[in-house]
């Protein structure tokens, strides 16, 4: 079954846009089509979206600003940026910027509609109550971290990647893992999307840690298989 919502596409080719738009209202979403970022930024203000596809390259605006302002706006949106840059240094520029994940163009529909799909199942709450790895608490159903008191602010990706290691807490996940579980299921591409995120979580840890005043979570990299959440 394909979970519906409410997503956001962001993108001023007519063509595309259309294109795109049609495939995603035929799968049963609600669709906001925004041809400039001002509008779009708009759209975010005033409605929530489960997540949002944005063009990086928009007439108004740099995408990877529009990218920032929507994280801040939207947290648990996804973002999804479309882009025709295949540098790997925009890539880590748009995860920095807040995206989640990234398609390059050209894309097959058939590959958006995938990546939607299985953003949009993994966004689904689960009925289990909160993993406990050490004072770190992950609760899948209130897509909520916490760290002793303090409250860990993640965002979609971010805490999807911690769900995943924390389920597998104290043992090894390999990268194919856990592109494949969190990010597609047929993953095949670079993976330097799993790297920032995990960055980004020490990040997260390092702060959340020095002021609830417990020990840092640590995510161990695993040179050549993956990473490890310990125990
Ligand atoms: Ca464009």
């Amino acid at each position: 079954m394909t979970p519906v919502a409410d997503l956001l596409l962001i993108e001023d080719d007519e063509t595309i846009g259309g294109s795109l738009r049609d495939s995603l209202v035929a799968d049963g979403h609600q669709v906001r089509w925004a041809t400039r970022a001002a509008e779009a930024l708009e759209a975010a203000r005033a409605d929530r979206y489960a997540l949002a596809l944005l063009d990086v390259g928009l007439p108004d605006l740099d995408g990877f600003e529009v990218a920032r302002r929507l994280r801040d706006l939207q947290p648990a949106c996804v973002i999804v940026m479309l882009t025709a840059r295949t540098d790997e240094v925009d890539v880590v520029v748009g995860l920095e910027a807040g995206a989640d994940d990234y398609l390059t163009k050209p894309f097959r529909l058939s590959e958006l509609r995938a990546r939607v799909r299985a953003h949009l199942r993994r966004g689904a709450p689960a009925q289990v109550g909160p993993t406990l790895v050490g004072a770190l608490a992950v609760d899948l159903a209130a897509r909520r971290c916490r760290l002793g008191e303090v409250d860990v602010v993640l965002r979609a990706k971010e805490f999807d990647l911690l769900a995943r290691l924390a389920a597998s807490a104290g043992e090894a996940v390999s990268r194919h893992t856990l592109m494949s579980e969190v990010w597609d299921e047929n993953w095949y591409g670079p993976t330097k999307t799993l790297d920032v995120h995990v960055a980004a979580l020490r990040r997260r840890f390092a702060e959340a840690a020095a002021v609830a005043a417990v020990p840092e979570p640590r995510i161990t990299t695993l040179r050549g298989h993956g990473y490890r959440l310990e125990r």
